[in-house]
């Protein structure tokens, strides 16, 4: 089968997801006799793009249209659509992200393809086409038959491991014609609204909960997540207290997240809490109750007061 993967890039440099995105699609073009394209959309670098071909892609096409900088649903999949009848391809890989989701939709309604966001491992495609999806906030799975000819994945982070490899992938230009309906609502100016790395791609997370006492507290956490190069977060209730801000809150109605390294300081393990973790790779977590929750999520459990802990951990790491 011929697969095409939708690229997202950030200043330039094709993320995490997407690389992971790209090794997806590999997979299956090697388990179904295809290869793998890839489209990146707006300006951007050729030689760095190329380097799609380090997890499995031959070709990337590159529709470096200025307006395709910002992000846009409606363009993107219009981009998409016209990729997929460019390079026949019969399946189609995304990052399950907001703009992966958005532009997966409006692409599957167009070509009338069955659709799968969250995919959580390569498809089963001995006798037919499916795909093992993340249901119920991560708490089940369902396994969906996809029976249309075109078949569009929104795979979630970690779904594979990516390994990159010596190789180059050939950057073509692709100029997909767009309509004025394409840009009726567009992103006139972007600004993050912290200086943080941000927690969905982050690769490891140092997140606090009400143990931690107050907001006066958190140096110790930052420092921690600073030795590590990690991004910070909370549960609920401490944005809820403001005493760290919304964009930070990780659980069912916050942010879901999915780090290779997450660690919790002093976070009871509410199942909405856990609801938005339950995606991460390894689980590490700090708390005085030896009874409390997390802990049976957890890969590693340290048992003990965060600000005894937290300040140890980070002088071992930085001396380590
Ligand atoms: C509809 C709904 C949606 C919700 N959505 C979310 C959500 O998205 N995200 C979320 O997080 N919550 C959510 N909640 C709230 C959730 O149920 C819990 O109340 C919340 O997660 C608890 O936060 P916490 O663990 O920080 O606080 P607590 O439950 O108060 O736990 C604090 C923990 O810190 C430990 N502790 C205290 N002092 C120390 C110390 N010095 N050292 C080490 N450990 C210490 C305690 O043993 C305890 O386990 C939701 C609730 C509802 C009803």
């Amino acid at each position: 089968m011929s697969v095409l993967v939708f690229l997202e890039t950030d200043k330039g440099i094709i993320k995490k997801t997407s690389q992971e995105a790209i090794a997806y699609g590999a997979a299956v073009a090697s388990a179904t006799g295809g290869t793998v394209t890839a489209l990146a959309l707006g300006e951007g670098d050729a030689s760095e793009l190329a380097k799609a071909g380090r997890f499995g892609a031959a070709k990337v096409l590159h529709a470096a249209d200025p307006r395709l900088n910002q992000e846009n649903s409606l363009a993107y999949a219009s981009a998409l659509v016209q990729a997929v009848g460019a390079t026949g391809s019969t399946v189609v890989i995304l990052a399950k992200s907001g703009i992966g989701d958005a532009v997966a939709a409006r692409a599957a309604a167009r070509l009338k393809a069955a659709i799968v966001s969250g995919a959580t491992e390569l498809p089963d495609t001995a006798g037919g086409f499916s795909v093992k999806r993340s249901i119920y906030t991560g708490k089940a799975f369902a396994t969906v038959e996809m029976k249309a000819p075109v078949k569009i994945i929104a795979i979630r982070k970690n779904a594979v491991d990516v390994q990159a490899e010596e190789g180059s992938a050939a950057v073509e230009v692709f100029n997909p014609v767009f309509g004025d309906n394409d840009f009726k609502a567009t992103v006139t100016g972007s600004e993050k609204a912290g200086t943080q790395l941000s927690l969905t791609d982050a690769d490891i997370i140092v997140s606090g909960g009400r143990g931690m006492k107050g907001p006066e507290n958190w140096q110790p956490l930052i420092d921690l997540a600073q030795a590590l190069g990690a991004a910070t977060g909370c549960s609920k209730p401490v944005s809820d207290l403001d005493w760290r801000p919304h964009h930070e809150h990780i659980g069912q109605t916050g942010i879901k997240v999915a780090p290779n390294l997450y660690i919790a300081c002093g976070i009871s393990g509410a199942i909405q809490h856990l609801a938005g973790v339950n995606g991460s790779k390894c689980i590490v977590v700090i708390n005085k109750d030896p009874e409390a929750p997390f802990f049976k999520a957890a890969d590693y459990g340290i048992v003990g007061d965060v600000f005894d802990v937290l300040p140890r951990l980070t002088k071992a790491i930085k001396e380590g």
